[in-house]
């Protein structure tokens, strides 16, 4: 009948044309329909595979998930989606082409392939294999989640100086805090204030002042040995230095090497009203002492008492260190 054979011939156009891999498995497993795309994209021409097995043309898909999403296809009459992030391009396919597949750099092509049942009524149930080329979505996916990666460090660290900002500070107080109640370990905590530095802005002007703080804070941060030390910018001119497992004498001699540092970088700064022509920063120190058991988890007390040292420090003349008393 012309119309039925007009139909047939207008199916495997479309099935030559449609943009995805179509691979037909009779009830044996045996290749009966392969088209074009298969051929375009991978070293098999139609004519090499068909009436093949499956698994003679692809002997290292045996035993891998879509061995049993065949198996389930053809018995059970059970379709399988094989998900690209759990089943990384199974067959080799290249978006290239055969040709690229000489070439060693060119990458599979990434995969979703589908595997699904077909009933016919009047001969044993087949198969078919759909696979589409997700290489671009897999790759702009790649990118996104780079990018949130590159997003997440910044929304951590400070923008003018490259140290932890606030956010990563208040983080990271908890869980250290946390942590020393676990571990009865000390916990430390430096607040570190650059003296006079509005005159230093008034004079040098703002831009100046930014390369200081850029300066003081690249110094301090190269102070801090310990993995789990941290140098954070706290507010404008104020950073923070988180020492844990540091007591109270360990963090004394911290602030006062920080001091010291900063005193040796000889930064001019004429207008500081004494006598002392140079950038100097004022140093509070507190210490949480955990040893006692029971003792509530207390970040607020923490920060007070360095605040209240700082403020100490700037009334008794500047360009000193001076410990929390309780
Ligand atoms: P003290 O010795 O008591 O700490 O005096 P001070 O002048 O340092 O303290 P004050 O808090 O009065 O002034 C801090 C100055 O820090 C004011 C502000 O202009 C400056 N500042 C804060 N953030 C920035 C910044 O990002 N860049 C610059 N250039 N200056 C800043
Ligand atoms: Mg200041
Ligand atoms: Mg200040």
């Amino acid at each position: 009948m012309p119309d039925a054979v007009h139909r047939l011939s207008l199916l495997e156009s479309i099935i030559g044309a449609v943009n995805l891999g179509a691979i037909v498995l009779d009830e044996t497993g045996r290749i009966v329909l392969w088209n074009q795309w298969m051929s375009r994209h991978s070293a098999w021409s139609a004519d090499a595979v068909l009436g093949r097995d499956f698994f003679e043309v692809f002997p290292e898909l045996q035993h891998k998930r879509i061995d049993s999403a065949i198996r389930q296809a053809l018995r059970d009459n059970f379709q399988s989606l094989l998900s690209q992030t759990l089943h990384k391009a199974p067959f080799a396919l290249y978006t290239h082409g055969a040709a690229a597949i000489e070439n060693a750099a060119q990458e599979r092509m990434q995969q979703a392939i589908a595997v699904t049942p077909i009933n016919l009524s009047d001969s044993p149930r087949h198969c078919l294999i759909q696979i589409n080329d997700v290489t671009i979505a897999v790759g702009r996916e790649k990118l996104l989640r780079e990018q949130t990666m590159v997003l997440r460090s910044q929304t951590f660290s400070d923008g003018l100086t490259g140290i932890a900002n606030r956010r990563h500070f208040d983080v990271a107080i908890e869980r250290e805090m946390r942590r020393a109640m676990r571990n009865s370990s000390p916990l430390s905590l430096l607040m570190i204030d650059i003296d006079h530095f509005k005159d230093y802005n008034d004079h040098y002007g703002h831009q100046q002042g930014d390369g200081c703080l850029i300066q003081v804070a690249a110094e301090l941060a190269a102070m801090l040995q310990r993995p789990t030390d941290l140098l954070a910018r706290y507010g404008g001119e104020e950073f923070a230095a988180i020492l844990p497992d540091s007591d109270a004498a360990q963090a004394l001699q911290m602030a006062e090497a920080m001091r010291q540092r900063v005193a040796e970088l000889r930064i001019p700064h004429e207008k500081t009203g004494n006598d002392l022509k140079h950038i100097t920063v004022s140093i509070g120190v507190a210490t949480q002492h955990t040893h006692l058991p029971h003792q509530p988890l207390d970040i607020a007390a923490l920060i007070g008492g360095a605040d209240r040292a700082l403020y100490l420090a700037k009334r008794s003349g500047r360009n000193r260190v001076t410990v929390q008393t309780t």
